[in-house]
């Protein structure tokens, strides 16, 4: 007898063969037979007449790593047929937690009323556990967390023994179950370090088996030298390598889309198992404080606050935009305030939804004075969405066979705490734009393509071997979804809004969706 047995489902296996329709039947947690009818009984028949039945999709990036513990039934994800979300991404994990790490953990921990009861990677892990969570997790210990931990907020280069215990710190996470170590080279402490640095603890994560994900130091002018160095990286520590949402920000680069491709097909063809994750929005969502040159972004939240208090530093920033305004678009991608939405202000609710030009407006004064007047008082507590990309280049990479899709989001949901900011749309979209949008009425990507990235590409570069594949003896991760209806309807101006056309979602073998709602399961588990 089954648990469980989906009738007349068009089967779109994960591995990019062609949709064909067949039963699949689940045993506890796992696909036990898939075909014509099974003869046996099943303890529950759902007929999907009419529904595609897909792996469930894996979000190849994430930063649910505080959210799920303030609302484990990751609402924004498992509507789109989420199952499994991987965590500690850009460099930032919720553990090691001591020093400046353990600041900014706290810092963002509080704005979700969460309490920062552990220290370790392992009781980071035990808590999640606790907790429960509708979806899988699989955890990357971050760069800049260990940075922080270690050497705190600041730009100095880390002597022997500092190196010495970033690397212990890699392996107590590796050890205790962290799977992968991730960059954000873009953002302080993480951007001070140089690529031995990274090489090193690279190769911590290596030598038990990890992976390596990278915010690369540049995704604008500096664009391709940062893949140069995503790759080499990759080379010399010797283990798989994901670019982090994949673009070329800032009208300027463009045009550095072929360039960008040769590059990434070179590195694979020379031997590095190079992916990509790509989130399917020609907007980026980061800090307000990132447009500030680096030297203005040492210290933290706090210490950036203090230091923009100062008038010469703010005449210093006024002459450096002035002076290097290539540079400040270098980083921010955008020409000028029109293209910066304010998207998460928990000091100034109000100016979530507003334009950087709108803030100026309203203050009578110029954008700068603007931005900073509004780090200052929110001590660097603002993110924005910046309209920095290309959609043709968003397309050009999306066709990329190793170019998986993953939101660069935590999970949200429109009740509670996590309903109060602005955000991004991609927290509730992705997975059902790049279906909906994407394959179905831009026919960017064949469906059979499309949940292959979503599915396989990324759990076959995890390892994650039971998983990403409709296959007997696969873990039933499974989603239900209707082709001709699924689509986004998070938009900029209204994230909050859940995807639609899916029907059900599984995680191992217990529905989490069920006919489009939540049932409150907490199936998941720490992968
Ligand atoms: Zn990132």
């Amino acid at each position: 007898m089954y648990d469980l047995l989906i009738q007349g489902a068009r089967i779109v296996d994960g591995l990019g063969g062609p949709p064909y329709r067949a039963d699949i039947a689940t045993s506890k947690d796992r696909i036990a037979a898939i075909g014509p009818p099974p003869q046996a009984q099943a303890a529950r028949v759902i007929d999907a007449t009419g529904l595609c039945a897909a792996p469930g999709f894996i979000d190849a990036h994430t930063h649910s790593d505080l959210p799920l513990l303030a609302d484990p039934l990751a609402q924004s994800k498992v509507r789109q047929g989420v199952t499994t979300e991987v965590i500690g991404n850009c460099g930032s994990s919720c553990a090691p937690l001591t020093g400046d790490a353990l600041a900014g953990v706290r810092r963002n921990a509080e704005l979700l009323e969460l309490d920062v009861g552990w220290r370790s990677f392992g009781a980071y892990l035990e808590r999640l556990s606790a907790t429960g969570t509708a979806v899988n997790v699989v955890p990357q210990v971050g760069h800049n967390t260990v940075r922080a931990a270690v050497m705190g907020a600041g730009d100095e280069q880390p002597d022997t023994d500092q190196l010495s215990a970033m690397e212990r710190c890699v392996e107590q996470a590796m050890d205790e179950g962290a799977r992968g170590l991730s960059t954000g080279l873009y953002y302080p402490p993480g951007a001070y370090a140089r690529t031995p640095e990274v090489v090193a603890l690279a190769r911590v994560a290596a030598r038990r088996g990890g992976f390596y994900t990278s915010h690369i130091r540049s995704e604008s002018d500096g664009l391709l030298d940062a893949v140069q160095e995503a790759a080499e990286i990759g080379r010399q520590a010797q283990l798989p390598v994901e670019i982090a949402h994949v673009k070329a920000s800032g009208y300027r680069n463009w045009d550095k889309a072929d360039a960008l491709v040769d590059l990434l097909e070179q590195t694979r063809t020379q031997g590095v198992q190079l992916i990509c994750d790509q989130y399917p929005y020609h907007a980026s969502s980061t800090w307000l404080a990132s447009m500030l040159p680096y030297w203005a972004q040492s210290g933290g939240g706090a210490g950036i606050a203090a230091r923009l208090r100062d008038p010469a530093c703010r005449r210093q920033l006024h002459q450096d935009l002035e002076a290097n305004r290539a540079a400040w678009e270098n980083r921010s991608g955008v020409r000028d305030g029109t293209g910066i939405m304010i998207s998460s202000c928990p000091a100034r609710p109000e100016l979530q939804g507003q334009t950087v030009a709108a803030l100026a407006a309203s203050a009578g004064g110029s954008e700068l004075d603007a931005v900073l007047d509004l780090l200052i008082e929110t001590q660097c507590q603002v993110s924005c969405v910046w309209f920095s990309q290309s959609e043709e280049v968003v397309k050009r990479l999306m066709r990329l066979p190793f170019v998986a899709i993953g939101s660069d989001a935590g999970a949200l949901s429109p009740h509670g705490l996590l309903g109060r900011r602005q955000s991004h749309p991609r927290s509730y979209g992705t997975f059902a734009r790049v279906l909906g949008r994407y394959c179905r009425q831009d026919g960017v990507l064949s469906l059979a393509d499309a949940v292959r990235k979503m599915t396989s590409l990324p759990a076959t570069h995890m390892g994650l071997r039971d998983r990403g594949a409709i296959r007997v003896g696969a873990m039933a991760d499974l989603v239900l979804f209707d082709a001709d209806r699924v689509l986004d309807q998070a938009t900029f101006d209204a994230p909050h809004q859940y995807a639609t056309g899916i029907s059900w979602v599984l995680c191992n073998g217990q529905p989490v969706i069920q006919a489009g709602e939540h049932t409150g399961a907490l199936p998941g588990r720490v992968l």
